[in-house]
């Protein structure tokens, strides 16, 4: 069967490959959910005054504990999320846990972003969920200082309006807080860079302050970018034609945005430019990016609907084609 971890076909008669298994439970195979989603539901009301977990998306904290996960009001180790319930706004709902593990499978291994663990997991009556492993506690629970770049940046919705994760700032603001942060800074650069280009690629609107950050470990001055979380294609969920990115790339347009109207290829190159990029790292990026087999592959591979991938694919390769690798000739 296909691994419900890393997407790849193997013999296996559990639900995770060895190396899966390793890194997402520490070696232990876990039981399936011994509740549904309605039960996941329940809890989560019950759950709800003391969540500590935000987000707009439904999700519950899990403790695992001798091969069961177990739901939990606060510091669970592991964050489920469902398919919503019930009618939702929003186009193909049941597509949602498998939308967010492949993308988070590309970034991992096509965009070789560090990224957080994650898979798939059986409720009780088979349906599938997104599982991903916190990555802000160490292995003896002591819990990482982590701040996102809204904190960061100082936007607040009290100072920048309702909208302010998407807020007047741009991913090259980011950049220089990664510059004036962090002492790897050019590490968190390149990988910073290559999550706005996966973003683009997998049409994830959704890329806002709050959904990156940077944390350190207890008591040591070593700030970096978190692993990669939160990422899906929004489209597919939420057609919105207006908004390619959730924020803009930086203050001003290049004489080719102006002239075609979207962003494309001389807008990215400027953008790796502006962060310090090397010509070769960026081209590394894109060379990357580029490998349309390998990420079709996974698409197949993946838990969407037959619907899903299709849309996914098409969307991947209209960005990379008509949009990443376009470069025209504006005078
Ligand atoms: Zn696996």
């Amino acid at each position: 069967m296909i691994c419900l971890g890393c997407l790849v076909e193997r013999k296996i008669k559990q639900n995770y490959c060895v190396k899966c298994t390793k890194e997402l439970f520490g070696g232990v195979s876990p039981k399936p959910l011994e509740f549904d989603k309605k039960e996941f539901y329940q809890a989560r009301a019950e759950f709800a005054k003391r969540m500590n977990i935000s987000g707009v998306q439904d999700k519950i904290s899990l403790k695992f504990e001798n091969k069961r996960l177990i739901p939990i009001a606060s510091q669970g180790e592991y964050i489920l999320k469902p398919a919503p319930f019930g009618e939702v706004g929003m186009s193909n709902p049941a597509d949602l846990p498998a939308n967010e593990h492949l993308s988070m499978v590309i970034s991992k291994k096509i965009f070789k972003i560090r990224t957080a663990d994650c898979g798939l997991i059986k409720f009780s009556d088979g349906e599938l969920a997104y599982i991903t492993k916190r990555f802000d506690y160490t292995d003896t629970q002591e819990k990482f200082d982590q701040e996102d770049f809204a904190s960061i940046l100082g936007v607040t919705p009290a100072k920048d309006g309702a909208d302010y994760k998407y807020s007047s700032k741009t991913y090259i603001d980011c950049i220089k807080a990664l510059k004036a942060y962090t002492p790897a800074s050019m590490i968190n650069i390149l990988d910073f860079v290559k999550r706005i280009i996966l973003n683009y690629l997998i049409s994830n609107g959704d890329a806002h302050l709050k959904n990156f950050s940077l944390y350190s470990q207890p008591n040591k001055n070593d700030l970096m970018l978190t692993p990669n979380y939160d990422v899906l294609n929004t489209r597919y969920h939420i057609n919105n034609e207006s908004s390619d990115m959730a924020m803009e790339l930086f203050d001003t347009h290049t004489k080719e945005f102006d002239a075609i109207g979207f962003l494309s290829h001389q807008d990215f190159k400027k953008f790796a430019t502006f962060a310090g990029l090397s010509q070769n790292q960026f081209i590394s990026i894109i060379t990357q990016a580029s490998n349309i087999k390998d990420v079709e592959k996974i698409v197949n591979k993946s838990y969407l609907s037959d619907e899903g991938k299709k849309f996914y694919i098409k969307s991947y390769r209209d960005r990379l084609y008509k949009r990443l690798l376009y470069n025209p000739k504006i005078k």
